[in-house]
This record gives C-alpha cells, sequence and structure tokens, in this order.
C-alpha cells in the first residue's frame, strides 16, 4: 500500500517537473517531498521457501502420481471434463491413440478383468472352467460357452427374465482367439480396418475371449436391434442384480473405443455390477480408477 502510494506521488512529482520544465514560477503548487527516502529501509520479510505447486488432481479417486503431467496435458486439450474423468479417461490410457502402448494382461483369470483397446489377453489363453449353457437359453440351440460363474449367473438371469414375461436368450458367448481372428479379418475386408475397428475387436482384444461376455437378444429381433426391445428396457434395470453391466453404452464410444453394444453384456459379479451402476460410468473407468 504504501509502496503504491509512493509511486503516486514520484509520478505526479515527475509530472510537475515536465510541465514546469524551465518556467519554476508557473508551478502554483509546492513540490511534495518524497518522504520515503527518509523513512528507515523495511527490514525485509524472508523469502518463503518456494512450495511445489498443489496437484489438483491429488484428491480425484483413482489419481496416480506417475501420471500427473499426462492429466494437466489431457485437461488443456479437452477442458471441459470434470477432474474425475481427466483421471479416469488418462488412467485408462485414451490420451493415447487406441491399440498403442498395449499391456498384455497379467491376471487374465481374474473376474475383473480388463480386455480393452489396450490391455491384450496373452497369446493363446483360454479360460480352464468354461461351460456350456443350457440351449433353452441359446438363440436358435447354439452352442455358447461361458466360464463356470459367469454361466450359472446368466442361466440365472435369463429365468429371472422369462419368470416376468421376458425372454432373453445368448446369441454369442466365448470365442477363442482364432475365431475372433476370423470374424475381424472378414470384417476388415468388407469394411476397412477403421471402420471394423469402431464395432469389432481386434484378435486377443475381444472381451468375448474372457468368457465372460454374452451377447444377448431376445429370440426375435436380430441382437443388433435388441436396444430396441422391451428385454433391453427390463435389462438395463436388473441385469445389475445377476452380475451382469452393459459394457458398451450409448454415449461411451470414447471411453470404450466401440460403438454402442446394447446387446454386449459383461459378467463381472452382483457387488462390482452394482457399484458400476451406481457410479454410472463403464467397466474401463471402473478398472481404471476405482480398483486397487
Ligand atoms: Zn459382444
Amino acid at each position: 500500500m504504501r509502496k503504491k502510494r509512493y509511486l503516486l506521488i514520484l509520478l505526479a512529482a515527475v509530472l510537475a517537473l515536465l510541465a514546469g520544465c524551465g518556467t519554476q514560477d508557473s508551478i502554483s503548487a509546492p513540490l511534495p517531498t518524497p518522504s520515503p527516502v527518509s523513512t528507515p529501509a523495511a527490514t525485509p520479510t524472508p523469502t518463503p521457501e518456494p512450495t511445489p505447486e498443489p496437484d489438483p488432481y491429488a484428491d480425484v479417486t483413482g489419481y496416480r502420481a506417475e501420471n500427473t503431467e499426462r492429466y494437466a496435458a489431457y485437461a488443456e486439450q479437452n477442458p471441459d471434463l470434470a477432474a474425475q474423468q481427466v483421471v479416469s479417461y488418462v488412467n485408462i490410457g485414451l490420451d493415447r491413440p487406441f491399440y498403442t502402448e498395449v499391456e498384455t494382461i497379467a491376471d487374465p483369470d481374474h473376474l475383473l478383468v480388463l480386455c480393452n483397446k489396450y490391455h491384450q489377453l496373452p497369446d493363446g489363453y483360454e479360460p480352464a472352467d468354461l461351460v456350456a449353457i443350457s440351449s433353452a437359453y441359446c438363440n436358435g440351440g447354439k452352442n455358447l460357452y461361458l466360464r463356470a460363474e459367469a454361466a450359472a449367473a446368466f442361466e440365472q438371469l435369463c429365468a429371472g427374465a422369462a419368470a416376468e414375461g421376458y425372454t432373453i436368450l445368448g446369441q454369442s458367448g466365448y470365442r477363442s482367439y482364432s475365431y475372433q481372428e476370423q470374424l475381424y479379418n472378414n470384417y476388415v475386408a468388407r469394411d476397412g480396418q477403421a471402420a471394423a475397428d469402431t464395432y469389432s475387436a481386434r484378435p486377443g482384444f475381444s472381451e468375448h475371449q474372457t468368457g465372460l461376455a454374452m451377447d444377448i437378444c431376445n429370440g426375435i429381433l436380430s441382437y443388433t436391434d435388441f436396444g430396441q426391445t422391451a428385454e433391453y428396457t427390463w435389462a438395463k434395470e436388473h441385469l445389475a442384480e445377476y452380475g451382469f453391466v452393459l459394457h458398451y453404452l450409448p454415449g461411451t464410444e470414447q471411453i470404450t473405443g466401440y460403438m454402442t453394444e446394447e446387446w454386449h453384456i459383461r459378467y463381472v459379479g452382483v457387488e462390482t455390477a452394482q457399484e458400476i451402476d451406481r457410479l454410472g460410468i463403464t467397466l474401463d473407468e471402473y478398472c481404471a480408477s476405482y480398483l486397487n
């Protein structure tokens, strides 16, 4: 405050001097005497130790110190994102293009395995506990398989839907690496790789290879129209009770890397499914920020 006042006074003095340059008697007001010259020099306040900038993401769920710079860069490019989204998306790897810096999944048998465009199943992975789904719950009597726990939950889901007058049937369950490879290559040949990548996983990257994912239908419409059915409305409300989540929900294309698939469900267990529902996030975000 004092410094500012002094500067103002000094400025006034200089202006007055300039105005009256050579005509001393035209100055009507006496020049103010600058006072600070005589005031004793203020004891210099010790400069505080430079404290590091607080990391604005440090309190966000899933924060990882090693990602600090990536959070800042990603937030700058995406100023509309909330802090939680910045942390989760960077943790997923979304600040880098899909299929870059891919990690091989260390524990592919874990029920919460995340198989996406940054996490690949180990070469030749096949779950050891695949079991056949009752043909009553497979569209057209197909032979479909899931891992034991997911298979039991899936049959309960279908039975639960039936008890309320809805039909839920499996359309596609476990897929081997080689089968996914055929599918993907056919899609690439038909639509080109860029388009195929929006709806089909590259071999080794398909959640179907984990034995925990199922595409479902109502036995009348094509599975790709499941989102139009009354069964879909029922499923959205009840899937979590059976331990399933919808992995590729509308509006999450940029997070999962796949177009919306209302027909693709993934087993994670009841507790986790309900938690993911409560949080209203994708499995990818959950695994990236909410699991230890
Ligand atoms: Zn699927």
